[in-house]
């Protein structure tokens, strides 16, 4: 597996060769501000205690709090924290969000814990960190493997390490927790607003579930034709988790024909398309998308290289590297997930005329509507769905324009003009 954080420096070397920016900013930006590395040891069930690594990387804050994700994974490692990190504040540099880029994880396999060390663990990682977490320093989210429960359990958790005490009594909310009430409008703006994807019932926005494929979708809506895209595209998703399964049924929704989805265990395809709804039965009865009636199984490999309009990367990143790049057909790639493509990748592509809608332009749809929950959370506030969606709409579009417009007028691809408007408004606000 590629070094990720290599991955994103070269990227960064890229755009420094393109446009000069200045060699002190981008020796800044080599570096984390902050890279944390921290010991959680955990009761098991069975009595016995183990240590899980975890890890929380602030990259830069020229912007405002750092904000990132937080992953479980066994894979999950610091060098893939601090490209993810970077990415981060490039991202909401873009987004035109006032916040930071940071991110976090554990290495850990979450399927191999029950409910109850989930919960101890998720806590554990709060508890090493609360001083340089909250709404104002550092505000982390779900990535992959992480859910609203956990980060209700973890605001939880960092209102418990402040000693806060409720004061108002609780309303029935979807997950009873000893330390929050969403009631309470102290809590939300001290604790709640320090995580964002939260539960609805505990202070989560409305649309943020879907806020990462629906901002996709928004992305590519605004681009399709200058990407060179037909009106209906025929659209091939890896990865049918939140970000992949939520796009799939956007797209479909609109009229496009998804004809391949894929999870870490299998993949298929069905040329005339695919039944979404009953896609995600199949999934939920048997556990994988495999034998699904009607479609034919294929490997993750075979899948990214599928003749189709679309190709939708919404699992992990270095999938398309220069191994397979050469062998892509599709006529344009929209990455959800974060560093799909290494960089050697993205000039195979370049070079094929393959248009790459980037991760920080394209799947910035969730770190926007955090933003909303976070700002919703100060304010005492809660905005229906559509009001969150119509303020997420333009926000996309504009993001993509401008993206469009810096890439064109240096006559580079997507990726370098979406770097350029980050690095430009990342620099406008660094201060020594
Ligand atoms: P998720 O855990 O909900 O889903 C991940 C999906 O990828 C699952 O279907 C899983 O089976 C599949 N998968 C895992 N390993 C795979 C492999 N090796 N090959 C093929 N498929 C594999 O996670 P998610 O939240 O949907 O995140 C997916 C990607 O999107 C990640 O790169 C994440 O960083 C990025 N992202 C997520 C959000 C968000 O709001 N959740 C926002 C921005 C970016």
């Amino acid at each position: 597996m590629q070094n990720p954080y290599q991955n994103a420096m070269a990227q960064l070397d890229k755009v420094a060769k393109m446009k000069n920016f200045g060699d002190e900013f981008i020796s800044r930006l080599r570096q984390p501000d902050r890279d944390i590395r921290i010991s959680i040891p955990i009761k098991m069930d069975n009595g016995t205690e183990k240590i899980f690594e975890g890890y929380r990387v602030q990259y830069n804050n020229a912007l405002g709090p750092y904000k990132g994700g937080i992953r479980y994974h066994p894979d999950t490692e610091i060098n893939e924290v601090k490209a993810l990190a970077f990415w981060m504040a490039l991202k909401c540099a873009v987004a035109g969000i006032p916040m930071g880029g940071g991110k976090g994880g554990i290495t850990v396999d979450p399927k191999e814990l029950s409910k109850d060390e989930l919960e101890r663990l998720s806590r554990g990682w709060v508890k090493k960190l609360s001083d340089i977490l909250g709404p104002h320093k550092d505000v982390p989210a779900p990535d992959v493997n992480t859910t609203p429960e956990i980060m209700a359990w973890m605001a939880d958790e960092l209102a418990k390490q402040s000693g806060y005490t409720v004061k108002v009594t609780p309303a029935p909310h979807q997950i009873s927790l000893k330390y929050s009430n969403p009631e309470d409008t102290e809590w939300l703006k001290n604790f709640g607003a320090g995580f964002t994807g939260k539960p609805i019932g505990n202070g989560g926005s409305e649309g943020r579930g879907p806020a990462t494929g629906l901002g996709g979708f928004y992305v590519f809506y605004a681009l399709r034709a200058r990407v060179g895209l037909p009106e209906k595209c025929k659209v091939v998703i890896q990865g049918f988790g939140n970000v992949g399964g939520n796009a799939a049924r956007i797209f479909s929704e609109h009229g496009h024909t998804v004809i391949a989805v894929s999870d870490s265990k299998s993949a298929i395809v069905k040329e005339d398309g695919l039944d979404l709804e009953q896609v995600e039965a199949h999934k939920k009865k048997i556990g994988a998308l495999r034998d699904f009636p009607g479609a034919k199984n294929i490997t993750n490999e075979e899948l990214l290289e599928f003749s189709c309009d679309l190709l939708v990367p919404a699992a992990f990143e270095n999938v398309i590297t220069d191994r397979n790049a050469g062998k892509i057909k599709a006529k344009a790639i929209m990455e959800l997930a974060n560093g799909p493509i290494t960089p050697e990748a993205d000039e195979i592509l370049f070079k094929k005329g393959i248009p790459v809608i980037p991760d920080i332009l394209a799947n910035s749809g969730g770190v926007t509507v955090s933003y909303f929950e976070w700002d919703q959370n100060l304010k005492g506030e809660h905005w229906s769905e559509q009001e969150v969606f119509n303020k997420l709409k333009p926000m996309m579009e504009d993001a993509a324009q401008k993206i469009f417009q810096k890439a064109q007028a240096s006559k580079t691809y997507l990726r370098m003009g979406a770097f350029i408007l980050a690095l430009e408004r990342i620099k406008e606000k660094s201060k020594n």
